[in-house]
């Protein structure tokens, strides 16, 4: 079928596809769908009826039904390097051949299609982004045209449905300083299939490859290890690269949360010993270092000086052979670090001490429930969105036996409950006694960092979290004064949500161009999209899948707008 059908047509075709690519429906299911609705009389879905030899080879039927769907699109074919993997059955390292969606490739596209204006359409002149590129060009003697790129990296959770036994490990790219909001695919592995570091150091090896020739707004002549171009590769790249001018493009940040940045990069986690954080010397012992001159603020480590370290330790990584690319483009996340981190804790505890300070004889549980009946009204009078209510909080939700309280919720749930319990605190908070008060400012200092989100301010961003966080301290030693452990705990992420304030948002501005909000909804797409309905499970066919589904319902950024 050619796309110039009729539009019942088309819209069939599409529609047709759409159950396929959402990994919804298998191929098989699918041609057999439109084999019976032909039979009634459909028209407009021919080629997929052709797929896999028209059913005979069953095999590659959801193959060529997703090159069908892929047909006219401007996506580059995917690039396939070996990496050393885990092989499950055979419990050895193997090489197999993996796939990749190069981004030197698609941005020389989407460069042509809407060009450099509309992939940085958002850079302000002066901005910390901006200054980074003209250093970093000025560096390699280039002129600072470069697109800005952002990368992120997550996991999914990923296996059966019920028990997500294994995680799917995606590495993505973005526009920080466009609106487009795009974040597309590079490659993902999946966690049984991991070679501890050895694995994610050939995936990075092969993204330092693209991110160098971006840099340098030039198109390799051979394969990422050196390696001439295969036949296959030789008569398509060498055409698709003259057909498409060479683009610039330059990281400028990084984003992924503690355990990632440990897993990927060897960051150091969040309790060594000898230090927790790849912007200061500060040791688990200085977390609660809070002050306006904490000692960690005056001992700063420099990207240079941390990656010294890091190469002293043998922790090597490719991705930092790329020029301009260093710890210093790795952000703190307002989502795991406030939302799911500091403001879930004060929540739990603020939830309890509201809980506790009500007087009445009635149980925890019951007076629970009061509070929710007033949360639920406070929801209503702030007419605060259905995405960023709770459906239902129990006493369970922030209290577990023997652990500090500590709100358990999505980020926009936690957002969201955030100015409600602020305005409750005069009616839930009410005693004059220095305790409350101090819970009660400490809550407010944390809902004015969340206001900061709206219209920002660094210097009252950092002054808010700054009383937020010498109040919490405040509140756990007093705790530990009284011999009532468990209570407003200290963790590591307070750290990182100074760091925040201190030092990253002064650089970069108002967290939520940051955060990774659209990076998880994106996750949770990949991970469905990459399911398997039979056939193969491997890190390669999963990646095969994620990246082919997600090129055939996606245009390259700027196709769709364009003619
Ligand atoms: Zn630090």
């Amino acid at each position: 079928m050619k796309r110039s059908h009729s539009t019942a047509e088309k819209e069939w075709f599409d529609e047709a596809g759409k159950g396929l690519l959402s990994g919804g429906v298998s191929g098989v299911a699918l041609q057999r769908l439109v084999e019976k609705a032909q039979a009634a009389g459909a028209k407009g879905a021919e080629d997929l009826c052709k797929a896999g030899n028209s059913g005979k080879l069953s095999g590659n039927i959801q193959r060529d039904m997703l090159r069908t769907l892929r047909k006219g699109s401007h996506w580059p074919q995917l690039y396939y390097a070996d990496i050393p993997v885990w092989n499950v059955k055979l419990e050895k390292i193997v090489e197999k051949p993996h796939p990749f969606l190069l981004p030197h490739e698609w941005l020389a596209k989407a460069n042509f299609l809407i060009g450099i204006d509309a992939l940085n359409n958002t850079m302000q002149p002066g901005s910390g982004i901006h200054k980074h590129i003209q250093s970093v060009a000025n560096g390699l003697q280039n002129p600072a045209d470069h697109i800005a790129m952002g990368l992120h990296f997550d996991g999914v959770p990923f296996g059966s449905q019920i028990f997500y036994s294994d995680s799917l490990e995606v590495f993505s790219l973005n526009f920080p300083c466009s609106d487009l909001g795009m974040r597309i695919p590079f490659t993902s592995v999946q966690r049984t299939h991991l070679v501890k570091h050895v694995t994610f150091n050939a995936v990075l090896e092969i993204l330092a490859w693209t991110l160098k020739s971006l840099a340098f707004g030039i198109f390799p002549t051979c394969r990422h290890d050196g390696t001439e171009w295969s036949v296959g590769e030789k008569s398509y790249r060498q055409k698709f690269y003259k057909e498409h001018q060479p683009v610039k493009a330059m990281l400028v940040e990084i984003r992924a949360d503690w355990v990632a940045l440990k897993q990927v990069f060897q960051f150091p986690q969040q309790n060594e010993n000898k230090g927790i954080c790849w912007m200061c010397h500060a040791k688990p012992s200085d977390i609660r270092d809070c002050q306006s001159n904490a000692g960690w603020k005056l001992a700063r480590r420099t990207a240079m000086s941390f990656h010294a370290e890091l190469k002293h330790e043998g922790k090597s990584c490719p991705l930092w052979s790329v020029p301009g690319v260093s710890s210093e483009l790795v952000l703190v996340d307002w989502l795991h670090c406030c939302d799911l981190g500091v403001a879930a804790d004060v929540l739990g505890n603020v939830l309890l001490e509201m809980v506790d300070a009500m007087d009445s004889q009635d149980s925890r549980d019951i007076k629970m429930s009061k509070l929710w009946k007033s949360i639920l009204e406070t929801y209503k009078e702030r007419n605060v969105g259905h995405d960023m209510r709770f459906p239902y909080l129990k006493l369970k939700s922030f209290l577990q036996p023997g652990k500090s309280p500590k709100l358990k919720g999505k980020g926009s749930h936690i957002r969201g409950l955030v100015p409600v319990l602020t305005q409750l605190s005069d009616q839930y908070l009410q005693a004059k006694d220095f305790h409350i008060q101090t819970v009660k400012s400490c809550l407010i200092y944390l809902n004015k960092c969340y206001q900061e989100l709206g219209d920002f301010s660094a210097v009252r961003f950092e002054d808010s979290a700054t009383r937020m966080a010498i109040l919490y301290c405040s509140l756990e030693r007093e705790q530990m004064d009284m011999d009532v452990y468990k209570r407003w705990k200290v963790k590591p992420k307070l750290h990182l949500f100074m760091e925040l304030a201190f030092h990253i948002c002064k650089e970069r501005g108002n967290p939520s161009k940051f955060w990774t909000y659209k990076d998880e909804t994106h996750g949770g797409h990949l991970r469905e999209i990459a399911k398997s309905k039979g056939g193969k499970n491997s890190s390669s066919s999963s990646a095969y899948r994620m990246l082919t589904r997600f090129v055939s319902s996606n245009p390259v950024p700027g196709a769709a707008k364009s003619k």
